[in-house]
């Protein structure tokens, strides 16, 4: 299907309770409908995000770009338990002035690198297993900043350039690593939208 002047394909899929979501992906364009959405509203709502898909495109072949030069490590799912542990350590005396007060968990996660529970269990994403030792440690100083701030706010922010300066260049870094490592499905990209 083409829209507007822009030539593209944009696959469409229908999901039962889904809301209506544009996925920007390197894999193309994609439209999840409600099921029973009318089709032809579809190029209105392309229309109306044509500036973002866009400009997420553009992101997006410049991620692909920067992931070529990308090294991929190759460590067993303990090592990388014992680096983030080691990480934590670091980070909780650092950061929080104490001794590491969580558990650390390796498992597959669909959408984040890693995540923190109110009860202290860091848990941190399996394909980690393949960045290199700065990307892994700046997962992990960024949940345990989160100790301090839940919100990514100013005051969050904040407290991680204390400890990492460059998160910037990490955090894009770390995007490009997505877009190598999760071929098939990289959601880099995803919006909901209220239409
Ligand atoms: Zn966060």
């Amino acid at each position: 299907m083409s829209q507007g002047k822009k030539v593209r394909d944009i696959l469409i899929k229908h999901f039962k309770n889904s809301a209506v979501k544009i996925i920007v992906s390197p894999n193309g364009v994609e439209v999840h409908l409600p099921e029973g959405y009318d089709e032809s509203k579809v190029k209105e709502v392309i229309n109306k995000y044509e500036p973002w898909i866009e400009r997420k495109l553009r992101e997006l072949s410049e991620l692909v770009e920067l992931s070529k030069q990308l090294e991929v490590v190759n460590r067993s799912v303990e090592e990388l338990r014992q680096l983030a542990k080691s990480f934590a350590d670091q980070a909780a005396r650092e950061v929080l002035s104490i001794s590491n007060p969580c558990k650390i968990v390796v498992r597959d996660m669909s959408r984040k690198w890693a995540s923190l529970s109110e009860r202290g269990v860091l848990t941190i994403n399996k394909l980690a297993c393949y960045l290199p030792d700065s990307l892994v440690k700046y997962v992990i100083y960024h949940e345990i900043c989160h100790f301090l701030e839940k919100k990514h706010n100013k005051r969050y922010w904040s407290c991680v350039e204390k400890t990492i300066p460059n998160y910037k260049e990490l955090e894009s870094k770390l995007r490009a690593y997505e877009v190598k490592l999760k071929t098939k499905e990289a959601l880099t990209n995803l919006r909901v939208l209220k239409s």
